[in-house]
């Protein structure tokens, strides 16, 4: 059955805090996928495809990541948190799974806007469990394997995901500045490169109304 689904950054902290976890956390560990590289990347199709992949050729029960993270920072839930992943031997039950889809081999991760994002998740999920930048391990501690590859240290990932957890998320805006300088608090963001903002403040900012009554069939009209 197909599980994964891609949220926002806002969407994963919410979802971070709603779920109920059982099991005990300890260790976030961090991949790649090596293959498929960053440049094979095609959405939400390539984690299905991973997820195929780990099912069909594998027999695990669901992708064997509980996170994955695409090339332009794309964040996709994968088997839930919930259950012990398939990613790192021996140590699955006490872990969750963080993959970059990427081959950091060879791609470039300063090159890869997932990897700040793929920062922010981990410290996401460390504010979560109450873990220190300790508790990131990298794959490559536990197999015979470059995982998450050749390109990132342990190290500096850690120190990066530190000065997350500091500084918090990147500053948002939260007023629209209308030309002439007229300022809208209308709770603006930017998550994922799409700024979001509530529209009926924006709306009637501008002069329009909103006409939400047919919201059910995903419309809403703006109405001057
Ligand atoms: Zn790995």
């Amino acid at each position: 059955m197909a599980t994964e689904r891609q949220v926002s950054m806002a969407q994963f902290r919410a979802h971070l805090d709603a779920i109920e976890v059982g099991r005990g956390i300890d260790e976030v560990v961090v991949h790649h996928t090596w293959s498929p590289a960053a440049s094979d990347y095609r959405g939400i199709h390539t984690v299905r495809a991973v997820r195929r992949y780990h099912v069909d050729v594998r027999g695990w029960s669901d992708n064997g990541y509980h996170v994955m993270i695409g090339p332009s920072g794309a964040i996709f839930l994968c088997r839930p948190i919930e259950r012990s992943g398939a990613h790192v031997s021996g140590r699955n039950a006490h872990t969750i799974g963080v993959s970059f889809i990427a081959n950091f081999d060879r791609d470039e991760p300063g090159r890869y806007a997932g990897l700040g994002v793929g920062h922010e998740v981990v410290a996401a999920l460390l504010a979560r469990f109450d873990l220190s930048t300790k508790a990131i391990r990298f794959h490559r501690e536990f197999a015979s394997k470059t995982c998450p590859g050749l390109k990132l240290g342990l190290a500096q990932f850690r120190e990066a995901v530190a000065n997350v957890a500091t500084s918090g998320p990147a500053a948002q805006p939260k007023v629209v500045l209308l030309p002439g300088g007229e300022v809208i608090e209308c709770n603006a963001a930017v998550e994922d490169g799409v700024t979001r903002v509530d529209l009926r403040r924006l709306a009637e900012a501008l002069g329009c109304t909103v006409h939400d009554h047919l919201k059910d069939q995903g419309k809403v009209y703006l109405a001057r």
